[in-house]
């Protein structure tokens, strides 16, 4: 199937995927896969924008809504649906093929063989949201296996996830390198996700205080703060807005292991957050460069 007007081709089946990028290899181009759950917005795009720079690569964004990855309570059910506005955005990027399919299509067998994503998955968002990496780890593996994709493209914004799938990807010897691309944010700060949908005007510009009370945190690692220094320094810029319910705020080196109580180098680290705006549950983080510190 193509849709209106574009060359943006529309598979529904990891059949029918997994036969045109067959064909697709074989015609020596290499396949960049962008999974997303879509609702798309620019910082998705920018996932495509960087996959789009790889010589000779066909670019295909997958639009699923993996249910595995969302807990009980979690918001499932209402998570923004918008396919056609999606297929709409591929074409105007100059997408080759979006991938759509359905639950059934994905999981004929239910949820039998899954991913184990390891020790790092019960902490930080994990501590919150048991099983959502694993959901997260086995459909990407999935998609990875049906797309028979080289390079897959994951944003910082879920950087415990791509910590995670580099994990796997080594663990498991699965032969596609991953790239990062860095978080896409509105011009006030707050980083760009299909849940900022939910939030109402008011609570919109108090969700930026999140990217703010980060900045608050590099700027204090920026001046020398230690580890703990800096979490208290993003801490105390939230404790302003108490109608902002944190969750956590960590800072954890790159790899996202915990730091020490001395350093006698720079050590390259991770801030990072959750918390609730009224019902809706954001995450966000930064890069830092942390100065040796002794406890
Ligand atoms: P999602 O549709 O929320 O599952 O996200 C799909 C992919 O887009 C994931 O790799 C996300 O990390 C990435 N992504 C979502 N929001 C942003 C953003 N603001 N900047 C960069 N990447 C993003």
């Amino acid at each position: 199937m193509t849709s209106d007007n574009t060359s943006l081709q529309v598979c529904t089946t990891p059949s029918d995927l997994s036969a045109l990028t067959d064909q697709l290899r074989a015609d020596g181009r290499s396949i960049a896969l962008v999974p997303t759950m879509g609702a798309l917005h620019d910082g998705h795009m920018q996932l495509v924008r960087a996959a789009k720079k790889l010589p000779n690569a066909t670019v295909i964004v997958s639009i699923f809504i993996n249910p595995l990855q969302f807990g009980p309570t979690e918001d499932l059910d209402s998570y923004p649906r918008t396919l056609s506005a999606d297929l709409d955005l591929l074409a105007a990027e100059g997408v080759d093929v979006a991938f759509a399919p359905t639950p059934n299509d994905m999981y004929p067998h239910g949820y039998r063989s899954t991913i184990n994503p390891g020790p790092l998955a019960t902490e930080l968002e994990g501590a919150t949201r048991p099983g959502h990496f694993a959901g997260a780890l086995t459909v990407c593996a999935k998609l990875f296996g049906i797309s028979r994709a080289n390079h897959a493209f994951f944003g910082e914004k879920d950087y415990q996830q791509f910590v995670l799938l580099k994990q796997m990807v080594e663990d498991l010897n699965l032969p596609i390198t991953l790239h990062p691309v860095p978080i896409r944010r509105e011009e006030s700060g707050l980083a760009l996700s299909s849940r900022n949908r939910y939030l109402s005007a008011e609570e919109h510009a108090l969700a930026q205080q999140l990217s703010a009370s980060l900045r608050a945190g590099v700027a204090a690692a920026e001046g020398g703060a230690t580890p703990r220094e800096v979490v208290d320094a993003t801490r105390t810029h939230l404790a302003q807005y108490p109608q902002i319910d944190v969750d956590y705020i960590e800072i954890r080196d790159a790899g996202l292991q915990p730091l020490g109580d001395y350093a006698d180098a720079t050590v390259a680290a991770r801030l990072l957050l959750a918390a609730r705006v009224g019902t809706t549950r954001l995450i966000d983080n930064m890069g830092l460069m942390l100065q040796p510190w002794d406890y």
